[in-house]
């Protein structure tokens, strides 16, 4: 394994910034490679250990010469939102110089060409950062980019030119869902690893091997030893599976079993008052429409202090918020439904 250290200019003088990546070189130029990248959210850190704990079975398959495939693994993937401390609490989402959010702005570029990326000089760390995320990522046939949700199931977002064909990968990984999504124009790091190959001959993407995905690793608090150790499973079958790493002792994993909808799908349930939330319903639940979903209490002890939320039609949770406090038109939670949204919100990429 060798490891580099990247650098990223800061917006001043005496400011700059680092992050680690760890290369595997692999046997086979005919493999596909892969590029994991984790804490793009900077708090976000079920991704951080899942690669923690796959790095002995990387290190045990180069030693046994079964790296096939080129891998680029970035686990700290945000120097700049790492260090982003606020009164104390940590802000890892946005960049609190710019108020973008880390996981917008990316460059997406016609063709896979880091020729075609933006002269970032002038354009802010954060957009070096990024400018550099893809450049470090593009060529790579496997993308993967690991968040974690506030409270939520394992899930995939997967754009929909790549659903079927990245069932596998979701059984590999043994995610509970995967939410299909067709369009990006905000500039998620997840769009910007598909949009340059959209154009292209087929050959040149070779649509049979690509993979490109956020993950999300359940909730922020989800940081646990056992969760790190089967993520990092699901991890290499997937590596595995994709002929990335082989390793015949390892069996393939049954058809994907999860729940599979469109992002239309999804009711994001705003808050109809401030106040704190009484959650009826947790990740993984299934309800029908009528359902109660959670109940705000805005004036307590008063004749109609409470708000009640119900479920628009039957569906899964897939998120609820970590905390408790909420505004209003605040999300309380991710319901996956069986049909689509009657909200016009539905539909937007949300990591
Ligand atoms: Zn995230």
């Amino acid at each position: 394994m060798q490891k580099s250290i990247e650098r990223i200019a800061g917006d001043s003088d005496g400011v700059s910034y680092e992050f680690p990546v760890l290369r595997f070189a692999g046997s086979d130029k005919a493999a596909p490679s892969a590029y994991l990248q984790a804490a793009l959210h900077a708090g976000e850190l079920p991704g951080v250990v899942a690669i923690d704990a796959l790095m002995p079975a990387l290190n045990k398959a180069q030693a046994e010469g079964r790296v096939k495939g080129n891998i680029t693994i970035v686990p700290w993937a945000n120097p700049i939102g790492r260090a982003q401390y606020h009164f104390g609490e940590h802000q890892g989402r946005f960049h609190l110089g710019t108020r973008t959010n880390f996981n917008r702005g990316f460059p997406l570029l016609a063709a896979p060409d880091a020729k075609l990326l933006p002269d970032t000089t002038f354009g802010g760390a954060d957009q070096r950062l990024k400018s550099r995320l893809v450049q470090l990522s593009l060529g790579h046939d496997i993308v993967l980019d690991l968040h974690c949700d506030d409270e939520g199931l394992a899930y995939l977002y997967i754009h929909t030119s790549l659903w079927p064909a990245m069932a596998d990968c979701a059984a590999a990984m043994g995610v509970d869902a995967v939410v299909l999504w067709g369009e990006d124009t905000d500039g998620t790091f997840e769009g910007a690893s598909i949009m340059p190959y959209q154009n292209v001959p087929a050959e040149v993407v070779k649509f049979d091997r690509r993979v490109a995905t956020t993950v999300e690793y359940r909730g922020i608090l989800d940081v646990d030893g056992a969760l790190a150790k089967a993520d990092a499973e699901g991890l290499y079958r997937l590596l595995v599976g994709r002929g990335v790493i082989s390793d015949n002792a390892l069996t393939a994993p049954g058809p994907f079993k999860g729940v599979v909808a469109p992002l239309e799908n999804i009711d994001m349930m705003p808050a109809p008052r401030a106040g704190a939330v009484l959650y009826d319903v947790k990740p993984g639940d299934r309800v029908v429409r009528g359902d109660r979903l959670a109940t705000i209490v805005h004036a307590p002890g008063e004749t109609d202090g409470r708000a009640e939320v119900f479920a628009p039609q039957d569906g899964i949770i897939l998120t609820r918020r970590s905390r408790r406090i909420i505004r209003v038109g605040e999300d309380l939670l991710k319901l996956v439904g069986d049909s689509k949204s009657a909200d016009a919100r539905s539909g937007t990429l949300e990591d």
